[in-house]
């Protein structure tokens, strides 16, 4: 009856939509979606989404319930908070998540999907959803969030300390007392 090879879904599907079947799921989540969350992080300097967040990956459903498995990529700019150049990091991470049913009358589903035992844990992985429409935008996200570092230097983007760098210079408004560090870390490379 289902067609073998079916359209892949979107990041908004309903659970009807995904039907029995393991589905292929792509989309983008727009730079402004993204800088609703991580703009404002770093302080005055911010994160910038430079392009949309490209996600892959499969959806299948579980019972009530909804697996998620998604390759992420992202370009996401910001500047250095060492030397204050301008970096972008290119995310590029897998995810896994349970989109739980909300609400569901029964205790918690029991079948053979493994949770862990501790909540935190469970939480980082499991999202709960209202049992008919999934909205992988918000989910995605917050994955995205978590992948940013707080203090975001050169070496994140580069692997690279900011002083083995070309073309970094330092900056009237770097803090002086770096300069000896970078001299220093010239010297050895
Ligand atoms: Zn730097």
């Amino acid at each position: 009856m289902v067609p073998r090879s079916m359209k892949p879904l979107g990041l908004k599907f309903t659970f009807d939509e995904l039907g029995d079947e393991t589905r292929e799921i792509r989309g983008e989540v727009a730079p402004a979606v993204l800088e609703e969350v991580v703009k404002g992080m770093v302080g005055e300097l911010g994160y910038r989404a430079e392009t949309p967040a490209r996600v892959e990956g499969t959806a299948y459903a579980a019972g009530h319930d909804v697996m998620i498995q998604a390759h992420v990529t992202a370009a996401i700019g910001f500047d250095c908070v060492r030397c204050l150049t301008a970096r972008t990091l290119n995310l590029d991470f897998d995810v896994r998540h349970l989109l739980v049913k909300r609400g569901a009358t029964d205790a918690f589903p029991d079948d053979d999907v493994v949770l862990e035992a501790g909540d935190d844990a469970a939480d980082d992985e499991t999202v709960p959803f209202d049992g008919e429409t999934v909205d992988l935008a918000p989910v995605v996200r917050e994955d995205v969030l978590l992948e940013l570092p707080m203090n975001p230097t050169c070496e994140n983007a580069t692997g690279k300390a900011c002083g083995d760098l070309p073309g970094v210079d330092p900056q009237p408004d770097v803090d002086p007392r770096w300069a000896p560090l970078l001299d220093l870390k010239k010297k050895l490379s």
